[in-house]
């Protein structure tokens, strides 16, 4: 009986492949066709307030964030390997428009769609990453903030350890978590980009070291009877004439002034 065309060919490409014992993949193969399915970290450079960023992503979500400079891209792919142990490639397509508008520092906040790979940190350390995911824009909070409302209140300084190991910077705003002592602070990639970071977002980095020098935490609002951490509701805040200055939050209690439920300064 004949065997149809395609089933011989087959079976004639099968007995030539059986006798060549040495038949390998290249390679490249297999990170191709993960690039191509979609399981494989890719890397776009993407403009950000200080500057082009490296931002990488992978099947769970974007894994590393870093500043580009001017150098060659196999510097950020060196990196990431070093951090993450997998390697990454540049990407074919192109990124999705919440992720290149989160990276442009327009906002992320109400846009959920950007996910985040966080695995590789402990559930203390995501914690306080998902807590500065809260900071609104142009505002900022204390170490000691952060601790307190993830239920660990003596764990500031871990906090702030936490922090600068961020993966994610920009995408995770902590540059929007400051020192105890209302200074603004170290950042992943320098305090100066921390200052343009919240400038960029209406902040007033000079303005609040200025006000924490003075001594004042606190402002209240003499009409609403409530009191605030100054950054709270934006920088005009601290412009509107009828604020009380408190360099306690017990100062502000015991005045009478109740916590901000936006802000939630009280210790
Ligand atoms: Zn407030």
């Amino acid at each position: 009986m004949k065997r149809p065309a395609a089933i011989s060919d087959t079976l004639v490409i099968t007995r030539a492949l059986r006798r060549q014992t040495t038949v390998r993949a290249p390679a490249s193969l297999a990170p191709a066709v993960l690039r191509r399915v979609g399981l494989a970290d890719v890397y776009w450079r993407l403009d950000s307030p200080i500057g082009a960023l490296h931002v990488a992503q992978g099947p769970a979500g974007i894994s590393l964030v870093r500043r580009a400079g001017y150098g060659p891209a196999s510097g950020f792919e060196r990196d990431f390997q070093r951090r993450l142990g997998r390697p990454v490639y540049p990407a074919s397509r192109p990124p999705s428009a919440a992720l290149r508008r989160a990276v442009s520092g327009k906002g992320l906040r109400e846009d959920r769609r950007v996910r985040f790979d966080l695995r590789r940190l402990t559930d203390f350390e995501s914690a306080v990453l998902r807590k500065a995911l809260e900071i609104p824009a142009g505002q900022v909070r204390p170490y000691g903030w952060i601790a307190r409302e993830i239920g660990r209140p003596e764990a500031g300084r871990a906090a702030g350890s936490a922090l600068a190991k961020n993966p994610l910077p920009i995408l995770i705003p902590c540059h929007r978590v400051v020192r105890t002592d209302g200074k603004i602070g170290d950042y992943i990639f320098g305090s100066a980009f921390k200052r343009a970071l919240l400038r960029s977002e209406g902040a007033s980095p000079e303005g609040l070291e200025e006000l924490a020098a003075s001594g004042i935490r606190y402002l209240g609002s003499e009409s609403g009877r409530y009191f605030c951490l100054p950054s709270c509701g934006g920088f005009e805040s601290l412009r509107q004439s009828n604020r009380v200055p408190f360099r306690s939050a017990r100062q502000a209690l015991e005045a009478g002034f109740l916590p901000c439920e936006d802000c939630r300064p009280a210790a």
